[in-house]
């Protein structure tokens, strides 16, 4: 019997509501596969500064040291708006993890069912059968944490701001791996997304690319494009592309792009894996919905868990080993809301259900 120890970091607005249904998935399928769950909540994000004056409250990152893997809900809103910005609930506690557990690979699926067409913002016959692409971020490094990163004033008294954009050949060559696992998990095609016309870190990001995929995985094929023409191909066309990998800032911005034209991002799971391994030897990971803490739905009852419970299965795919448990809920999801349940967000003025009625058709589709 497998042991899932991992932290619950629900967070704020409607990141507890959508956490509920998850765990109440998840606690299912765990009585159907025999599997012990052993997680502990802790408060992050602005639950974090109101209960413990901030965001990432040292308990909190002891519980995730702790743990094999982090569910993550979503951070921040309107009540901490007015916070000096180093002491925002993203920025103070979404960054430090990333950067305590190095977790540098960020891997998204766009992915929209065939009959969800109608949400993407994309006209239709572009996507006749959906939309299904990956997306792998490096998230660790580039002009986020690059250094120097300052304002300072001149002494001719104009002020000039720096942010440093910068890559090491480690950094690429790890980021690949990854891209290369997730492209062989599925047809094998890979596109890395640079400006190597105009960055020196972005030529040094291609010619690692090229080598590390001709020296590693000479089964994948391999593609480059720039970053302003990919942001042209992903709303033209986005199934040209099977899983595309970038740098932190590119990736944040074509990561985004593809939500938008996925539809909700109440559907939209991801993984940020870390460098580090956790007790069972697979990768540490934190995984969250693409989306935030929607203020304006939460309190009501309405909030699409579909994301946080895909969340969950990448989880168990990447942290626990569990591929098949995996594949089972992103199935069952599948079946619930193709089978006609939707929340609001999916439900084009249709019958829509709440959070709990749309996390009840998925534990019915599990069986
Ligand atoms: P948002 O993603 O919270 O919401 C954008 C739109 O998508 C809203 O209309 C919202 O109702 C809808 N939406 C999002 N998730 C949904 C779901 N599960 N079901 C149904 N509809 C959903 O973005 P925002 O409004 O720009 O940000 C709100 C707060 O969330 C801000 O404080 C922002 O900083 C924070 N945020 C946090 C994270 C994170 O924790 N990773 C990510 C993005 C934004």
């Amino acid at each position: 019997m497998s042991t899932l120890k991992f932290a619950v970091l629900a967070g704020d607005y409607i990141g507890p509501e959508v956490m509920t249904e998850a765990l109440r998935v998840l606690e299912h399928v765990a009585r159907q596969e025999n599997l012990t769950l052993s997680y502990t909540k802790a408060d992050v994000g602005g639950a974090g500064i109101d209960n413990h004056g901030k965001a990432l409250p040292d308990s909190t990152l002891k519980l995730c040291e702790q743990s094999d893997a982090i569910l993550f809900g979503s951070v921040g809103g309107p009540k901490w708006e007015n916070l000096p910005p180093k002491e925002q609930p993203e920025r103070a506690a979404l960054l430090p993890l990333r950067k305590h557990f190095t977790l540098f690979a960020n891997i998204r699926p766009g992915l929209l069912y065939r009959e969800l067409t109608d949400a993407s913002p994309l006209k239709t016959d572009r996507i006749p059968e959906g939309i299904d692409i990956v997306c792998i971020r490096e998230l660790t490094g580039g002009l986020y944490f690059g250094q120097p990163k300052q304002t300072t004033t001149l002494p001719d008294g104009d002020v000039q701001a720096v942010d440093t954009m910068v890559y090491r050949k480690s950094e690429i060559e790890r980021i690949t791996a990854t891209a290369i696992t997730a492209a062989r998990a599925r047809k094998k095609r890979l596109c890395s997304i640079d400006k190597a016309n105009v960055l020196e870190t972005s030529v040094l990001w291609r010619k690692t690319v090229t080598e590390f995929v001709a020296k590693h995985a000479a089964d994948i094929e391999l593609s480059h494009m720039y970053v302003d023409n990919a942001a042209m191909q992903l709303a033209r066309n986005p199934n040209q592309f099977d899983v595309f990998v970038t740098e932190n800032m590119f990736g944040d911005i074509l990561s985004d792009e593809m939500a938008v034209i996925c539809g909700s991002l109440g559907m939209l799971s991801s993984a940020s894996l870390g460098a580090g391994q956790n007790s069972l030897g697979l990768p540490f990971g934190l995984y969250e919905p693409a989306g935030g803490t929607a203020p304006d739905i939460a309190g009501k009852g309405v909030a699409n868990p579909c994301a946080q419970i895909l969340s969950v299965a990448l989880m168990l795919r990447f942290s626990f080993g569990l591929e098949k448990t995996a594949v089972r809920i992103e199935a069952a999801v599948k079946k619930a809301v193709t089978g006609g349940t939707r929340t609001s967000d999916i439900a084009f003025g249709g019958k829509a259900v709440g959070t709990k009625a749309m996390a009840d058709a998925v534990i019915r589709e599990l069986g």
